[in-house]
């Protein structure tokens, strides 16, 4: 693989202007394999130079020939799929398998999606039959800011860097300082792919760094973000001054409401679900909301899940958990753990400390409160690790208020034999997303939240592309 301090600008890899250095840390020991550059404001401003002098040609290419260079690089990354688990897994510390699988498969399936939407998509179109001298053209936004996290690096990345690319935008992504490896094996694919110099670059760097330079940048006309909500919010900030386009993907905390007709695998799921990525997705049902009759049950139940859920190292093949991202993730977790336990929620499994057997790396010990309520701190802050709350409800209008309890809308999940039922409740939570009985969403379904989870963008599919492009109305055309 490259050299890990460069950053690839203008379709080569150069040696940063920029001179600090950051270790990238192996999550199951807490050990760094490697050195990347946090770049400079000239770092960033080579990037964003670059990306706006590719953008007359790239703008004006035509669909087919992006559809040729976005399936080349769908072939490249299906090659080089084994190299990219191995990439994520020692960077963010998902199990093998699961970066195997889930992991590169979502940064897969995106990119597969997003040549889907492209092939259907009208760029032009008149308005209506009632006026067909009035045409609507699709046209590129300009040059785009992506900046992403660690947990999920290639699915955030490949729901970014596809649609813009398709929609006729020049880019620079700056991933997370925490998971960069990953992305820069994927500029390498893209190189090798053959899109035209400067219409894809990466810059490493920190969000107080790379990320608010970006965001501020005069010549960066959409930053696209996925992240926490305090960094979109200090986005949308830095962003207000040169009124840019800023598509927000933020946090979340989904309720899974359980009622007592759901099937019987529906609180398994769920607790599985909770845990999946050692519970560091933004859509994790991580508030399990149980009617009242099966209560005891769910409660029973769950903790015998999280006693069976195995942590492990993430180099290990198998269903196991590996550890969360950070130090300061694991210390995060801890804290909001012993929280639980102050502030009066029942611990059924876990608590505090490593799993047994554990000495190094950042391991949680699969935690299950029950008795959780509104007003203590684990039932409203997204907390990013392993930890389940669950909580009783009697009616469905109570269930409804309470999954409507948070900041965040981002996904709300909902057991129930009863279709009728679903669809009031589906109506009613809010929130982007709603799954009811297990079921996730097709190829291209959009993804993105409501409320503090976002700020109405969506990606994904034919939505995703839209993010990236503007309406231009004409006349008497
Ligand atoms: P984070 O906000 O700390 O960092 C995300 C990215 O933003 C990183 O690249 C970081 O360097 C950059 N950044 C940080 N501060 C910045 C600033 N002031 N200006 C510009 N860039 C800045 O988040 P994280 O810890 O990497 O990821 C976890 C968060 O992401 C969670 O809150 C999770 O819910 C959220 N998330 C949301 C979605 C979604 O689609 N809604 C998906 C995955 C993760």
């Amino acid at each position: 693989m490259t050299d890990s301090t460069k950053f690839y600008i203008n379709g080569t890899w150069v040696t940063p202007e920029g001179t600090r250095q950051l270790e990238v840390i192996n999550p199951s020991d807490g050990q760094g394999f490697c050195n990347i550059t946090l770049g400079s404001q000239a770092d960033t401003d080579n990037a964003v130079s670059a990306a706006k002098k590719a953008f007359p040609v790239w703008s004006a290419s035509t669909k087919e020939q992006r559809i040729e260079l976005l399936e080349r690089l769908f072939e490249t990354y299906k090659a080089r799929a084994d190299e990219m688990a191995q990439t994520i897994s020692q960077e963010m510390g998902a199990p093998i398998d699961l970066a195997k699988t889930a992991q590169v498969g979502a940064g897969a399936a995106n990119l597969k999606n997003t040549i889907r939407a492209l092939k259907s998509f009208t760029f032009e179109h008149t308005l209506g039959e009632h006026a067909p001298d009035n045409i609507i053209l699709h046209e590129p936004v300009g040059v785009c800011a992506l900046i992403t996290p660690w947990n999920w690096p290639m699915n955030q990345i490949m729901l970014k860097v596809p649609a813009a690319l398709a929609a006729g935008c020049t880019v620079v992504l700056k991933p997370s300082e925490i998971s960069p490896l990953s992305a820069m094996l994927l500029a390498e694919m893209i190189d090798s792919a053959g899109f035209p110099d400067g219409v894809f670059n990466l810059v490493n760097g920190d969000g107080a760094g790379v990320g608010s330079q970006l965001s501020s940048h005069p010549d960066i006309d959409l930053v696209s973000f996925t992240g926490s909500t305090r960094a979109g919010k200090a986005i949308t900030i830095a962003a207000a001054d040169t009124v840019k386009r800023v598509g927000l993907e933020l946090g979340g905390k989904g309720a899974n409401i359980i009622f007592a007709d759901a099937d019987e695998k529906a609180v398994t799921r769920g607790v599985r679900h909770c845990f999946a990525n050692s519970g560091q997705s933004c859509n994790a049902p991580t508030r399990m909301l149980v009617e009242k009759s099966v209560y005891q049950q769910a409660v029973e139940t769950a903790t015998m899940i999280a006693g069976k859920t195995d942590v492990g190292q993430a180099s290990d093949e198998g269903r196991h958990i590996g550890p969360v991202v950070s130090e300061q993730q694991f210390l995060k977790v801890q804290g909001l753990i012993k929280q639980g336990i102050d502030e009066g929620a029942t611990l059924m499994a876990g608590g505090e400390g490593r799993p047994n057997g554990f000495e190094h790396g950042y391991f949680v010990k699969p935690t299950v409160f029950s008795d959780v309520t509104p007003g203590m701190t684990i039932w409203s802050e997204e907390i990013f690790g392993p930890v389940l709350a669950i909580t009783p409800f009697e009616t469905e209008e109570e269930a409804i208020a309470l999954a409507n309890d948070t900041l965040y809308g981002l996904t709300n999940y909902i057991q129930t034999a009863d279709k009728e039922r679903a669809h009031r409740v589906a109506r009613q939570v809010k929130s982007g997303m709603v799954e009811v009985n297990g079921k996730s969403g097709s190829a291209g379904f959009p993804f993105g939240g409501m409320k503090q989870s976002g700020n109405g963008s969506r990606e994904g599919g034919v939505w995703g592309l839209q993010e990236f492009l503007e309406v231009k109305s004409i006349t008497d055309w």
